[in-house]
């Protein structure tokens, strides 16, 4: 009843009436709108009375098939957006303002498109109805694009939640439908030829099953001339717009391999592979199952983009493996290696100290057994030196079992400085580096004294090494129950980059070939300062120094020893 209105047209100019330049304006504008401009009776049916002509492009209706009251624009609307719409243009019309509204409709041929609806209450009709008028436009292709990039980034955020990549595909796989199609199915390349199943998506869970049924007893294979096994052996995307009985005919093994295909009733289908860094790791294969619908060129693009990101996240957590692999590797090689090196060292030890004892004995005072006697000591310099380098190497085993052990004892900080710094006074002196020391008195805690003696000394040797030849200032104070102990040369300094990383494993800031250092000795001081419940930090510009500052809590005893 309310669809009667024979307005097509612009409203009519009265006979006497020529058409002014703005009339002829305002129809040309309204002829060659994309989008539709209307007016309509606010109805539960809204039947239009008046609809430009761009109307037939976005619905697949003429302007006179809804004026001439056989559509109404009501059935036109997604069943589940018809009440969000009413409710809105009755507030609006309620409260006089104009409306907006975006929802979606379905065309003559059943397509699904989003439009946006602006529109407001213009009046009344005789019989008392509200008449609004407005503009539609088409923005399907906008919520195309939004849904599409929602859906990727919900994808990558799935991706990248976990690396167990196995599961995380899967989830990935039940997101793809019903975005991509009514089913989804990933399959991999196995090393044998043939290709394992490693997820099934479909809105009909007895489909699903089918989809796992057919995995099972009719496997595809590298060399099968169609599907997954041909796209990752070619590691190009396979689209079948539309699948014919023939094709299932064609692929068939036989006649129950058949039936079990038809059950699945696929209508359209878009494999695409899964690669990575120039490797094909597997495929994922997108369907359809009603004649209708059918990929197309935007739906190869979203796959695609998806199985790219799909097939980085796997080869990542499969490069993520390996590294870990090799990691721990090497850390089992260190641990035997450094515990074999070890062993002959301390009879080494013993008979070099032994050869020095006893060589003035034999021949006191001449050359040769001076030379002799010279010769001893470097080797134990030497062996010392291998020792320390040996000991790093056991004690970072130790701590990547997690087994660094400590036994505290009420210890002084400034007797441990100057005692380490006593050792490297030689050393201090070769290099012609001057070391001052400065140490309040009692700055005393609860720790494992021979932990400290290492931190201490891990500090002072670095500043010895790095620090040019340039003076060397040890500090130890105390700041009620903490203690500090601050390391600063006026060396070559360290790099804004590195000055984190220097704390990891086997990390270095200098190069290779510069001083012959294994890189843990930082590693394995945070280790101790840390289990001791303190911190280490440091500060330093490339070219002017660096200072290294450790804090310690003085434990259980420490605060007692202060005072006493
Ligand atoms: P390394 O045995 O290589 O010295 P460390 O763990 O003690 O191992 O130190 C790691 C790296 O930190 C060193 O290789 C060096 O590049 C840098 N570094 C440590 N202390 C200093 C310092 N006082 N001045 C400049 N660089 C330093």
């Amino acid at each position: 009843m309310w669809g009667s209105q024979p307005d097509a047209e612009p409203p009519p100019a009265p006979e006497a009436h020529r058409e002014s330049d703005s009339e002829r304006m305002l129809r040309t504008l309204l002829g060659n709108l994309r989008g539709v401009a209307y007016r309509c009776f606010n109805q539960p049916h809204y039947p239009l009375l008046y609809a430009s002509p761009g109307v037939l492009e976005l619905t697949g209706y003429g302007p006179e098939d809804f004026t001439a009251s056989h559509v109404f624009w009501r059935e036109l609307i997604h069943p589940e957006d018809v009440r969000q719409v009413w409710e809105t243009i009755q507030v609006a019309l309620a409260s006089r303002t104009a409306f907006t509204l975006t929802y979606r409709i379905h065309t003559r041929t059943g397509e699904e498109r989003w439009v946006c609806e602006r529109g407001v209450g213009i009046g009344e009709s005789p019989e008392g109805v509200a008449i609004l008028e407005g503009f539609i436009t088409d923005i399907t292709a906008f919520k195309r694009a939004e849904q599409r990039q929602g859906f990727l980034s919900s994808v990558s955020e799935t991706l990248a939640s976990s690396l167990d990549y196995e599961d995380t595909l899967a989830h990935v796989v039940q997101r793809a439908v019903p975005v991509l199609g009514e089913g989804c199915l990933l399959d991999m390349a196995e090393p044998e030829g043939v290709l394992r199943r490693l997820a099934v998506a479909h809105v009909d869970p007895a489909r699903a099953e089918l989809a796992w049924e057919l995995a099972r007893s009719y496997p595809q294979r590298l060399d099968d001339p169609a599907g997954a096994g041909a796209v990752i052996r070619t590691g190009r995307t396979e689209l079948q717009q539309q699948l014919s009985e023939e094709q299932f005919v064609q692929y068939a093994r036989d006649a129950r391999h058949l039936e079990l295909l038809r059950g699945t009733r696929v209508t359209s289908m878009l494999t695409v592979p899964l690669r990575a860094r120039g490797r094909t790791l597997g495929a994922l294969t997108f369907f359809h199952c009603h004649p209708e619908r059918r990929y197309g060129p935007e739906d190869q693009l979203l796959a695609e983009d998806m199985a790219r990101r799909a097939a980085l996240a796997m080869d990542n957590a499969r490069l993520y493996r390996e590294a870990q692999l090799a990691v721990q590797l090497r850390d089992e090689f260190l641990s035997v290696a450094s515990h074999e090196l070890k062993t002959p060292l301390t009879p080494l030890h013993l008979k070099l100290t032994a050869l020095s004892r006893d060589l003035p004995r034999c021949g006191s005072g001449d050359a040769h057994s001076e030379a002799l006697q010279r010769h001893v000591m470097v080797a134990q310099r030497q062996v010392h030196k291998m020792s320390t380098l040996i000991n790093a190497l056991l004690d970072v085993s130790r701590l990547s079992r997690g087994k660094l052990k400590l036994e505290p004892e009420n210890t002084d900080l400034g007797d441990v400085l100057s005692e380490v710094t006593a050792w490297f006074s030689s050393e201090a002196a070769r290099v012609g580096s001057e070391l001052h020391v400065e140490a309040e008195a009692h700055v005393t805690g609860w720790w494992d004294r021979l932990r400290l003696e290492q931190v201490v000394s891990n500090l002072i040797s670095n500043a010895i090494r790095y620090g040019a030849g340039q003076p060397i200032h040890a500090r130890v104070e105390a700041e009620g129950d903490r203690v500090r102990l601050v390391v600063r040369d006026e060396g070559i300094g360290i790099s804004p980059e590195a000055q984190e990383r220097i704390f990891g494993k086997f990390e270095r800031a200098v190069s290779e070939r510069h001083s012959g250092g294994l890189g843990l000795g930082l590693y394995i001081t945070r280790s101790i300062v840390e289990a001791m419940g303190g911190t280490i930090r440091v500060d330093s510009r490339p070219s002017e120094g660096s200072t290294f500052t450790v804090e310690l809590p003085r434990g259980a005893d420490g605060s007692r020893g202060a005072q006493g």
